[in-house]
């Protein structure tokens, strides 16, 4: 198992081979539509190590953190677990995507409370 593997299985604290790719985690996640790896392929892209697919993806950012994945994956696994452990590896390399400080008065405005909420959760994990 690569180090990678290692790391996300340890952050996250799921057993990634668990997944058998049903795809349920996909079926019920509420912003699929914006996401460029959906839930399911992310575990299996994990699974492989493949490290910079998943660190630049904008899916792991998408995600909500809503959890409807984690109740609906038949195998018991937490699939939001494994994409915070994800975006913590990210956050941990300094490339932030987005920068509340930097966003202007009129984002700010613009953006919903509930997201500048979740990235400042995000960028303290
Ligand atoms: S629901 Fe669970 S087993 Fe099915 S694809 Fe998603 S992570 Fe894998
Ligand atoms: S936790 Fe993330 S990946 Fe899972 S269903 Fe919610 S938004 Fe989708």
């Amino acid at each position: 198992m690569s180090p990678f593997v290692t790391k996300v299985q340890q952050l996250s604290g799921q057993n990634l081979l668990a997944c058998y790719q049903c795809g349920k985690c996909s079926a019920g996640c509420p912003v699929v539509s914006q996401m460029d790896i959906l839930p399911n392929q992310i575990i299996r892209l994990a699974q492989l190590g493949l490290r910079e697919d998943l660190l630049e993806s904008k899916a792991i950012w998408v995600c909500a953190s809503c959890m409807t994945c984690n109740v609906r994956c038949p195998k018991g696994i937490n699939i939001a677990e494994v994409i915070e452990a994800l975006r913590q590896i990210m956050l941990r390399r300094r490339e932030d995507h987005v920068d509340v400080k930097e966003l202007s008065d009129a984002e700010r405005a613009d953006v919903p409370p509930i997201a500048l909420i979740s990235s400042l959760r995000k960028f303290t994990s």
